[in-house]
């Protein structure tokens, strides 16, 4: 491996939180990982696409301006709702609005589920990963966890929609069954596993 630093776009502390944990062996090997928030100055890309891949791709390319040579990782990653033709979809993070937060967009979610009194409360969450390597080669990995929408949320452990949501065969949300428990299971960590691989490989770990 040409480098060993690795950036990850995101600013999401929940999210970074996860590539930390699954990471953690490579981190030991003298992998370094850096996040947007240890730039000093970064204008976020609009996020255009229509799909997950092409929001991540936004995001790896831009990060990829800003290093180039650099591994880079960038992800998009929401909730698809059976019962709402696939929403919110690539609007997880704006579904309540432009600037809406964790909690208003779970609110929303829950409020038009009750209001359409939805029986089919089947949901996924899944993550599009882009991937750089220090040449410049583009690496495409993903992700899905399949799971219910509960009627209330429960659980304080974790972002976004995780209190929101039971993973298939439990009974409880990923708020309330931990990151621990989440590592092994989501949509996220399926795609940083692939990328773990990738690294590792080319670290001459594996
Ligand atoms: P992104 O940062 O543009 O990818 O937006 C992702 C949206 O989906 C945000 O609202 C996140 O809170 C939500 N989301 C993505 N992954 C997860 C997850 O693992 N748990 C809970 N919410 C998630």
């Amino acid at each position: 491996m040409n480098s060993t630093e690795l950036w990850i776009a995101t600013t999401n502390r929940g999210k970074v939180l996860e590539f930390e944990m699954i990471l953690e062996p490579l981190v030991k090997a003298g992998l370094k990982l850096h996040t947007l928030a240890d730039l000093d100055t970064y204008y976020p890309p609009e996020e255009t696409g229509q799909t997950f891949l092409d929001n991540a791709r936004i995001k790896a390319r831009s990060m990829k301006a800003m290093k180039p040579g650099a591994w880079i990782a960038a992800e998009d990653s929401g909730l698809i709702v059976e019962g709402l033709n696939g929403l919110p979809g690539v609007h997880s993070a704006r579904y309540a609005g432009p600037k809406a937060s964790d909690f208003e967009n779970r609110a929303k979610l829950l409020k038009i589920m009750g209001l359409k009194m939805l029986s089919n409360r089947n949901a996924a969450f899944v993550c599009s990963m882009v991937v750089f390597d220090s040449e410049g080669t583009e690496h495409l990995f993903d992700g899905r966890l399949e799971g219910v929408i509960p009627k209330a949320e429960a659980g304080k452990n974790g972002f976004g929609y995780d209190s929101v949501f039971i993973p298939q065969g439990e009974t409880k949300t990923l708020a309330e069954l931990g990151l621990a428990f989440k590592n092994k299971v989501s949509h996220r960590a399926r795609a940083v596993e692939q990328l773990q691989r990738l690294l590792a490989t080319r670290m001459g770990l594996a």
